[in-house]
């Protein structure tokens, strides 16, 4: 029979847990259901009894390491937490998101464990024992997991369970005491991009991508860099979209060629990018090559802006192609969505 243990974590309040973790919750429910095994959520925060609040209608066996030591994100003391909570839950399958805080340390809690990790899980199935699914080979290649060795880490990609909502309710939670290694490391503070000026947004609806056309020489002659970086910035503006890139729009920064100061590689979305879930995704400028365009596979409708009517995308990658001046279609989109501001 197995256990089942949800290790999940607060977000920068301290107080709630992130959306992943309750992804993670979700998924932990679904399993132990149907494998009829007990389930198990562990939580790693500065208030973990206020954490554990959303998930009190889970129907499980609550467990926290709580306190300031636990607020942020530090190798000694989550791989700490992560284990304590492993032991007291007596786990043989353990699921977690995977954020950076737990990816970092997942490897390790699992080694002291004398258990085995796998990554970017995007599905368990299975009635008697657990199939944990991932993609391989930048997401070409789908396989199904088995393993005998306990416990299992199994860290899960974000958006592939939906979130745990249930009745939030004060609730009682076991403490769980962590004995504390020698903290090397002092966490003074997060220091993010300020709110509006980050791109990436992985919860966002629509992906915006944006290709090198943007800044190539235009049927004028001219390059329009400084016209392309309003125009999108101006639909990410109205459309809180996320932002992904071609590989050859981000690579022009290290060629010394025009470019949108705004883009990094982190934008950059394929083969040797990221592969986003969105519901909806909108290419401009952009061929859709094969090396991009596998990064699309987990968008739900895939749209395209190209001036070339024989572009990957119009050769059966994407769902509509409007041959068109992506210039002129997002200054009146752009146009649209600010008059039908409220
Ligand atoms: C090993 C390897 C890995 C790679 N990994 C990746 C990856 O992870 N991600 C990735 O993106 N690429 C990757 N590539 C590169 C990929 O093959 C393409 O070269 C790249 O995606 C092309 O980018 P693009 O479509 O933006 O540029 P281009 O091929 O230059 O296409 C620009 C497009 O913009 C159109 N255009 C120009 N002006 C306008 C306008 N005004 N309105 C509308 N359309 C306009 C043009 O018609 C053209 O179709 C990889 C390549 C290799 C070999």
């Amino acid at each position: 029979m197995e256990t089942i243990l949800v290790l999940t974590h607060a977000d920068e309040s301290g107080a709630a847990l992130t959306k992943a973790s309750l992804e993670a919750v979700t998924a932990g429910k679904e399993l132990a259901a149907r494998l009829n095994a007990a389930l198990t959520i562990g939580i790693v925060a500065a208030n973990g009894s206020a954490a554990a609040e959303a998930v009190a209608s889970a129907g499980a066996r609550l467990l926290a390491v709580s306190g300031a030591d636990f607020a942020q994100a530090r190798f000694a003391s989550d791989a700490a937490a992560c284990e304590a909570l492993c032991r007291t839950a007596g786990a043989t399958i353990v699921l977690a998101p995977g954020s950076s805080r737990f990816t970092r340390v997942a490897a390790a809690v699992a080694h002291r464990l004398g258990g085995l990790v796998d990554t970017h899980i995007t599905a368990i199935g299975g009635k008697e024992s657990v199939e944990a699914t991932r993609w391989f080979y930048r997401q070409r290649v789908e396989a199904v997991l088995t393993r005998k060795a306990q416990p299992w880490f199994l860290l899960l990609d974000s958006g592939t369970h939906a979130a745990f909502a249930g009745e939030p309710a004060a609730v009682t939670v076991e403490e769980v005491a962590v004995e504390l290694p020698a903290l090397r490391t002092t966490v003074t503070g997060l220091r993010a991009p300020s709110q509006g000026a980050e791109t990436i947004r992985p919860d966002a609806k629509l992906l915006f991508v944006a290709g090198a056309g943007w800044t190539k020489k235009q049927p004028d002659g001219q390059t329009h860099t400084a016209e392309a970086a309003e125009l999108i910035l101006g639909l990410l503006g109205a459309t809180s979209a996320s932002l992904g890139s071609s590989k050859s729009l981000v690579d022009q920064g290290s060629d010394g060629q025009p470019v949108l100061p705004f883009l990094t590689h982190l934008n950059q979305i394929g083969q040797t990018g990221a592969t986003p879930r969105h519901a909806k995704g909108l290419a401009t400028c952009c061929h859709g090559e094969e090396p991009h365009v596998v990064g699309w596979r987990f968008i739900g409708e895939r749209r395209a802006v190209s001036l070339d009517a024989n572009c990957g995308w119009s050769r059966g990658k994407a769902d509509v192609v409007y041959v068109a001046d992506a210039f002129q279609v997002i200054a009146r989109l752009n146009a649209k969505l600010d008059s039908a501001k409220p």
